[in-house]
């Protein structure tokens, strides 16, 4: 029995494969501006899947290093323009489809332009931007300086990004401790299926949990919604408004005065919603932008 048990971990330690050796402190910046139109696959090293993310940009644009390095590669692999750049430690960032203003050799540093973007990996232009060791790949998302938005395949939850030295920080007050499980941006929404955009940041945590305003404010609003369940709005001033979603129910008033900590209702999962999770939503001046990022 106990010889059995030590063949199947032997079996599955084969299968999983080594882990990337960790580059201390490697820490990206996006080498074009445009949005996530598709996630990363931590798919494992030998099943198929989608081993970089693919940014939005337009064709001819500048593509930048992702970090300080040396380009390693620049020309054709399978018919596709591509530039490779090794930042140290093994690690080295790719760029497809990119048009090679830099050769093999040139020293760059982070945010210096190594090509321009060309058509042919979306639909509409797109960087295929990778990250691996050598032998494994690794989401370049997860290393990025900046918080991202993220896209989600149909009930998927996040993978956990492979650390490499620290990992970003998350902001210091969420209206709730626990998880975040799913960030703004464009996604598979987990009930209908249709692809749109997470118009919030979800934070998972038991019903019931308590959800506090991060910021001193006036409450603007409180209705029933049947895609967003009971909600709650405040109002911070500054342009600043946030919303509190899928609430069990209304436990403050339009016009009441909230300080920053103070209880704005608890978690629940009222509309549409998969579990008991605060799905929250904030504008800067009319314009929804991710909470997360404040
Ligand atoms: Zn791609
Ligand atoms: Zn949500």
């Amino acid at each position: 029995m106990r010889r059995l048990l030590l063949l199947l971990i032997t079996v599955l330690a084969l299968l999983s494969g080594p882990r990337p050796a960790q580059a201390e402190g490697l820490s990206l910046t996006r080498p074009v501006e445009g949005e996530v139109l598709r996630a990363f696959d931590d798919v494992g090293r030998y099943a198929a899947g989608h081993r970089g993310v693919d940014l939005a940009g337009e064709v001819g644009q500048s593509v930048a290093a992702g970090a300080a390095g040396t380009v390693s590669f620049a020309g054709t692999v399978a018919g596709t323009a591509t530039v490779s750049v090794d930042h140290g430690n093994g690690w080295r960032t790719t760029y497809q489809p990119v048009r090679a203003a830099v050769s093999a050799g040139t020293v760059v540093a982070a945010g210096e332009v190594i090509g321009t973007l060309l058509a042919g990996h979306c639909p509409r232009a797109c960087l295929h931007w990778g990250l691996t060791d050598g032998a494994d790949y690794a989401d370049p998302l997860g290393y990025l300086d900046a918080p991202v938005v993220a896209l989600l395949p149909l009930g998927a939850s996040p993978p956990t990004p492979r650390t490499i030295g620290p990992a970003r920080s998350s902001p210091d007050r969420l209206p709730v401790q626990g998880r975040i499980t799913s960030r703004f941006g464009m996604r598979v929404h987990p009930i209908t299926g249709v692809t749109s955009l997470h118009d919030g940041s979800d934070i998972a945590a038991a019903c019931g949990t308590a959800v506090a305003a991060p910021w001193a404010g006036t409450v603007t609003r409180t209705l029933w919604s049947s895609a967003y369940g009971w909600r709650v709005f405040v109002d911070h001033g500054s342009g600043l408004v946030t919303a509190y979603n899928h609430l069990p129910g209304i436990e403050v008033q339009v016009g009441q005065r909230v300080g920053a900590g103070e209880r704005l209702g608890s978690v629940g999962t009222t509309g549409l919603s998969t579990g008991c999770h605060l799905h929250w939503m904030a504008w800067r001046d009319g314009q929804l932008i991710d909470p997360l990022t404040l």
